[in-house]
């Protein structure tokens, strides 16, 4: 017989198990979670790619289960620094050791959406050490008018989703499309909720927790993402809880490498309630919804990246001035600062850095900034260096 099951404590806190459920799909990076999908719907395909923003509508259409991939975190990397120089970022290294170690075996394709040179690099040594996997790399415009860029990119989604089909993948049938594009603007309408949350009670939602809620939905189904984040929502309704005397951060930069978790805790632990980030960039980079209603829902996916992308480093922003959507975001969630926080020799965050840094200057916003790697260990000198920042500012606005 069993043991009767222990009653929660009291003060059990209502999130305690889904942010578990969460913790384990961000640690997932033998990628389980998609060997038992595949288990569960035979002849289906698993399709990783690289952050940031991959088409997800489209691959759950041709029902394939898209993974987002961000590199080992904090494994061990072996052989996969053997195959690049030293000055660059640390994901590929990581990714790679993934590959050539087999944790990848359930993934049936790879995409590498264009965003700096490491993936375009990446994407071809795939081709060449996994020559039985499919590898694209998608390329993305840098001209948004629909003629020519939105001309472009649809026939890039069209070539992978015709080699996809070829491979096993469901064919790409408009109501599926539409279906699928329905998901995910719920998807990230609830993402949106939980944004909400966090800038009006940060000390309900922490960043870290929303950081883990968020992840967990680059392994699944935007649908059972949905319902994550819905549980989460409705667990930390419950929470009883009070403000805290913290400063109120933007944090900007880690939106490819991730910063190992612990750093993050750091953050928070050094007084900074980071009440936005982009760190899981991809899953709310079209800014609206895309329109499930169109005729061509394809189309809609292209005009939704043409006109809706978010302003980031790796996306071209024509005459925009640089600074402007990052202000725009630190008055949106009347941030006291910034925390430019970007993966060492990423080139996109950092070369956007100093540009932002100028216009946070010109708009008087304090920030302060560093570099990490997935695999950083110590994070001692960060936890100093935001917790002097988050003095610092609260001192500048207490001065008379
Ligand atoms: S961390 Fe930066 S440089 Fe490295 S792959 Fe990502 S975007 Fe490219």
């Amino acid at each position: 017989m069993k043991a009767p099951l222990a009653p929660a404590p009291r003060d059990a806190d209502p999130a305690r198990d889904v942010l578990r459920r969460a913790h384990a799909l961000l640690e997932d990076h033998g990628l389980a979670n998609a060997a038992a999908w595949k288990r569960d719907h035979p002849g289906r395909l698993a399709v990783g790619y690289m952050p940031v923003y991959a088409p997800r509508p489209l691959f759950e259409a041709l029902g394939c289960l898209p993974v987002a991939v961000f590199g080992g975190g904090d494994r061990d990397v072996i052989r996969g620094d053997s195959y690049f120089q030293s000055y660059i970022c640390h994901i590929p290294r990581s990714t790679l050791e993934l590959g050539v170690s087999g944790a990848l075996q359930g993934i049936d394709a790879m995409v590498f959406p264009a965003i700096c040179d490491v993936i375009r690099n990446l994407s071809g040594m795939w081709q060449m050490l996994f020559p039985d996997v499919y590898a694209a790399y998608l390329d993305v415009p840098q001209n948004f008018r629909p003629e020519v860029g939105g001309a472009f990119y649809r026939a890039e989604l069209e070539r992978i989703a015709s080699d996809l089909v070829a491979r096993g993948a469901l064919a790409l049938d408009p109501e599926r499309l539409r279906a699928a594009i329905v998901t995910e603007n719920a998807r990230r309408r609830a993402l949106l909720a939980l944004g909400d949350v966090r800038r009006e009670e940060p000390w309900r939602c922490p960043a870290s927790e929303a950081y883990a809620i968020t992840r967990a939905g680059g392994a699944l189904l935007a649908a059972d993402h949905l319902a994550l984040l819905g549980e989460y929502l409705a667990a930390i309704a419950l929470r009883r809880g009070s403000p805290k005397d913290n400063v109120r951060v933007v944090l900007t930069g880690a939106f490819c490498e991730q910063p190992p978790f612990g750093l993050i805790k750091s953050l928070e632990l050094a007084g900074c309630d980071i009440v936005d980030d982009d760190l899981q960039l991809g899953l709310t980079y079209i800014e609206g919804d895309i329109d499930a209603e169109a005729a061509d829902p394809l189309g809609a996916l292209v005009t939704a990246f043409l006109e809706r992308g978010a302003a980031t480093a790796s996306r071209y922003i024509g005459d925009a001035h640089k600074g402007d959507a990052l202000l725009a975001r630190v008055r949106r969630a009347r941030a006291d600062g910034v925390v430019f926080a970007a993966a060492s020799f990423c080139d996109p965050a950092l070369l956007d850095e100093p540009m932002l840094e100028a216009a946070m200057d010109e708009a008087g916003v304090p920030y302060t900034s560093f570099k990490y790697a997935e695999n950083t260990g110590q994070f001692h000198v960060i936890r100093e260096q935001a917790g002097a920042f988050s003095d610092a500012v609260r001192l500048w606005e207490s001065a008379p």
